[in-house]
């Protein structure tokens, strides 16, 4: 069964009261609902803000940029001298991406890498202290050893849609086409919860978000 994870009341009031005021953000919001592209929700963007906002990055990773919402979002809360690299397999999302980033000037500080994130992945090196991880969630545990990889000491570490309308959680029949995906997901949290070089917290609002924050001590990269 899909369903919500909060009440719809809860959720709904907290969408009003949480949502931005800027024109350029609402006009993406617009854009995204009309073009049901499944931006950040309101709840979560301000979760995601708040905790960049604390974290203060000077080197950010989202994977799955969509048309660049929530990378515009975090670039106004990361380290005054921060960057984004952000990564997005489909060419006219990138494409739309970039539009949006020029029109809010942050071409300088927000980079598109357009391909798959599995292949992108492999090749970054430089290490990340803050990573975004919001793209196809049946892909999430394909990508973890990449992103803790690329995760520095104290790093922090947030993943949306955990929850999936709250199926993860639910034990009983999964429909079909949502099976691979729920099997996945729950692997992946299992495995950020077991992870001792981690500390997970899984907030149940939006769709579900995961943060994470890695060791400091941990100084080896994880394979
Ligand atoms: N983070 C965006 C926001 O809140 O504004 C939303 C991202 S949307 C949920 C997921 C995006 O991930 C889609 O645009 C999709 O094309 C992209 N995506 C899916 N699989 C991917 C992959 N393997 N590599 C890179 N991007 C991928």
């Amino acid at each position: 069964m899909e369903e919500e994870i909060t009440y719809p009341y809860i959720n709904s009031y907290l969408s009003k009261i949480l949502k931005y005021s800027d024109p350029l953000l609402n006009e993406m919001e617009e854009y995204a609902a009309k073009n049901h592209i499944p931006i950040v929700q309101p709840e979560s963007a301000r979760i995601l803000s708040v905790i960049c906002n604390i974290s203060k990055p000077k080197r950010i990773l989202e994977v799955g940029t969509a048309i660049g919402y929530s990378s515009i979002i975090l670039s106004n809360s990361m380290h005054k001298n921060g960057i984004i690299d952000t990564i997005e397999l489909d060419e006219d999302m990138a494409e739309r991406a970039r539009e949006y980033i020029v029109r809010a000037g942050l071409d300088r500080k927000i980079r598109i890498l357009q391909g798959d994130a599995a292949e992108v992945l492999q090749c970054l090196s430089t290490p990340y202290d803050f990573i975004f991880l919001d793209a196809a969630k049946g892909q999430y545990i394909e990508f973890l050893p990449f992103c803790l990889r690329l995760l520095n000491p104290g790093g922090v570490f947030v993943t949306d849609n955990v929850l999936y309308k709250g199926m993860v959680a639910k034990d009983g029949i999964v429909k079909h086409k949502h099976r691979t995906i729920i099997v996945n997901l729950r692997e992946y949290l299992q495995s950020l919860c077991q992870n001792p070089d981690l500390n997970t917290s899984i907030v149940p609002v939006g769709d579900g978000i995961a943060i994470c924050v890695k060791n400091e001590d941990k100084k080896e990269n994880f394979t």
